[in-house]
Formats: structure tokens, sequence, C-alpha cells
């Protein structure tokens, strides 16, 4: 099993409980309108709570390591690096970051910047 270490079972009960409060909060159909790397990132970011090193992640993304590039390793673990930038460095809730998304590439050009900066908060 891929990323076994930082996935065991009680990650996946709340990997996916977490989609189930997506949908009371948000409506059962209304995953399609929020991007991939929110719905999947914030599934990841409850499930591994505590059990990411955002730092090593963000040196990770900038090497290139597969193991962030969804399309190569089927894992979030990119898309859990978006949220925990967001919510743990930025500190916005998830709530303000569902209101208003970033673009998956605005989220890469920012983490992968020399020295990666919160966007300017909205007044
Ligand atoms: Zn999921």
């Amino acid at each position: 099993m891929r990323d076994a270490e930082h996935r065991p079972l009680s990650y996946f009960v709340a990997h996916e409980a977490t989609h189930v409060m997506q949908a009371r909060a948000f409506g059962r159909f209304a995953a399609p309108l929020y991007p991939v790397w929110l719905n999947e990132g914030y599934a990841d970011y409850v499930g591994k709570t505590g059990d990411f090193d955002l730092t090593k992640n963000i040196a990770l993304l900038k090497a290139h390591d597969p193991a962030l590039d969804y399309r190569r390793s089927r894992l979030y673990r990119g898309y859990h690096l978006d949220v925990a930038w967001l919510m743990d460095r930025c500190g916005m809730s998830i709530r303000s970051i569902y209101a208003n998304p970033p673009s998956e590439q605005t989220l890469l050009q920012t983490l992968m910047a020399d020295e990666p900066a919160c966007a300017p908060k909205r007044l």
C-alpha cells in the first residue's frame, strides 16, 4: 500500500468521515462545485491530523518528489500540503477557504516560490 506509514486504518476512517461532514456542510451533491485539491486535501488534513511536516513537504514539492503529485502517486499528499499551508501557515479557516478557494495553479506557484508568502488578506 502506498504511503502506509502515514495512512493507518484510522486515517481512512477520518478521511471518509470528513467527506460526510463536507456533504452535510455544503450539500450532498456539492462536491463537484469545489476543487478536488480542497475536498481531498481537507479530508487528508483531518485524516492525518498531527502527522504532517509542512516545511519538509514544501521542500519535497520543490524537489519534484512524485509523492506530492497526485497524477504520479495517486496520493493526496500535495493537496494536503495546499490545505495545511492555507490553514496552518496563513491562518485561514476551512470555511473561508471554501468560500473563495484559490486555484491549484496559484497554490503551486505560491509554494514553489523561493520564499512562499500568504496572499494579502481581504478586508
Ligand atoms: Zn477522499
